[in-house]
């Protein structure tokens, strides 16, 4: 466990899908003005430096946001989304790719509030970071910081997710996207699921899933469906077609519950699109289907034809919702250093509302499996997906893990649960916080696949 980095895969073409679709979410949630919550269970590293070791090694972003990159013909939906990836990229060059706690704090308003759960002891540290270096970037743009916007807790997201539903406002956009890397995590999401949905049954989930041979991805849509949601929405990407050894990821899905309705549309018109761009082989294809439940009679569901990549190209249109940097933000990268980084040694204190508590790692963890903690460093608590997965248990999930302890990072608010007293936090030593892995985790399932090979899991 905790061998999943996803800087590997930062940028590919599964977070493409992840990523459009989600600036769609924040950006029908914005239409409304009562603020809304923002859940995201797992949150890597909020961004991603594209010249890291890791991602050099992988390239998996040069098939998948590289290839929007350039192109003056984007759907609105994509234009919406590269935009954000051009507010941290202001000189054009593409070497940071926003993580979705990034996209988040980009399309979300100043009003909403974000809370973000990490349960790897490295990319705590860099999440951390790369949001204080953010902050402080903005509050040198003069924006006015907001105290408890963002919150990041060192915690395990399926459980700290209950503690926030429902939220004080009665509106929420969860994103759910674990590394897959052991098969439980696909029931570990049902689960969650089943219990926010009877937290806050009116919530928008969006779950994010690889698409693979191996049977809990196969059986995981259905399941999902299943749910006890009034709507459902799932899509798919394929971007290749599989090899015989059934390696690599060349397929991913979304799968939305309780979907706004402009949704649909919106993917009607963008899918084709991306086939057509981000398509690899004559294997590339998409898939929508929507469903509701019908009281007392199950699901009732409708799926498209797959699509075949003809792409509808219907040019770009002004964009509504992502904010662009201005002054001196076009030439500089918010990650481009600055600001009031703490140093070594220094009390910490709050950093223009990115509110850091007691409970992080002590000192860089090592990567893998055989990684043993220090003393008083995190070891992830029996019970949590961390700690069961580790563990090789039959499929199942243990009573006590609703009440496994988890060190906090930072505090949630009145609706969450407490916050603790500060610590300081470390920083990471490049910008982008992607420098953390170590390449001795390559592989499938500690996130180091080589270019074209094995996906997320
Ligand atoms: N959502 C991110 C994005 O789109 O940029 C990517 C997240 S990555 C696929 C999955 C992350 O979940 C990894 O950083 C991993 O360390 C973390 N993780 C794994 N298990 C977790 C858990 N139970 N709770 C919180 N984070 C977890």
């Amino acid at each position: 466990m905790f061998s999943y980095r996803h800087a590997y895969h930062a940028g590919n073409h599964a977070d493409v899908l992840k990523h459009f679709i989600q600036v769609q979410l924040h950006q029908y949630m914005n239409q409304k003005d009562a603020a809304y919550t923002y859940v995201d269970t797992h949150a890597g590293v909020g961004v991603y430096a594209l010249d890291s070791a890791q991602s050099s090694k992988s390239g998996e972003f040069h098939d998948g946001i590289a290839r929007l990159w350039e192109r003056d013909d984007l759907p609105k939906a994509l234009a919406d989304y590269v935009d954000v990836v051009r507010a941290l990229n202001p000189s054009g060059k593409l070497r940071y790719y926003p993580g979705s706690p990034y996209v988040a704090e980009q399309v979300a308003r100043p009003e909403d509030r974000l809370r973000l759960f990490e349960l790897h002891p490295s990319d705590i540290k860099h999440l951390v970071d790369n949001f204080r270096k953010l902050e402080a970037h903005k509050a040198e743009q003069g924006e006015r910081a907001r105290g408890r916007r963002i919150l990041i807790d060192y915690k395990d997201g399926f459980q700290a997710m209950k503690a926030l539903l429902p939220p004080p406002s009665r509106r929420a956009l969860v994103l759910i996207d674990p590394p897959y890397e052991v098969k439980l995590d696909y029931k570990h999401v049902r689960d969650a699921m089943e219990d926010a949905l009877e937290r806050f049954p009116s919530g928008t989930y969006a779950i994010w899933y690889p698409v693979l041979q191996r049977m809990e991805s196969r059986q995981f849509p259905d399941r999902l469906k299943r749910l006890p949601a009034k709507e459902w929405l799932h899509v798919t990407l394929t971007v290749a077609t599989p090899g015989p050894d059934g390696t690599g990821m060349h397929s991913s899905g979304m799968f939305i519950l309780n979907p706004p309705y402009t949704l649909e549309p919106i993917l009607r018109e963008t899918l084709p699109y991306l086939v057509k761009v981000l398509g690899q082989d004559g294997g590339a294809t998409f898939r929508i289907e929507r469903g509701t439940q019908v009281t007392g009679a199950g699901m009732r569901a409708e799926a498209s034809p797959a699509g075949t990549g003809t792409g509808t190209g219907a040019g770009r249109q002004a964009t509504g919702g992502a904010r662009v940097p201005i002054g001196n933000a076009r030439r500089a990268s918010p990650l481009s250093g600055g600001g009031s980084l703490r140093l070594p040694g220094q009390p910490f204190v709050d950093a223009n509302g990115v509110r850091i508590v007691k409970g992080e790692p002590k000192g860089e963890a090592k990567e893998g499996r055989t990684a043993k903690p220090r003393a008083g460093e995190y070891r992830p608590p029996q019970g949590t997906a961390a700690g069961r997965g580790a563990a090789k248990t039959a499929e199942g999930r243990p009573a006590e893990r609703a009440n496994a302890p988890a060190k906090r990072i930072a505090g949630s608010d009145k609706s969450g649960a407490r916050s603790d007293s500060a610590r300081p936090a470390g920083r990471s030593t490049k910008p982008g916080g992607a420098g953390a892995g170590s390449p001795k985790s390559g592989g499938a399932r500690s996130g180091g696949p080589k270019r074209g090979g094995p996906g997320r899991p």
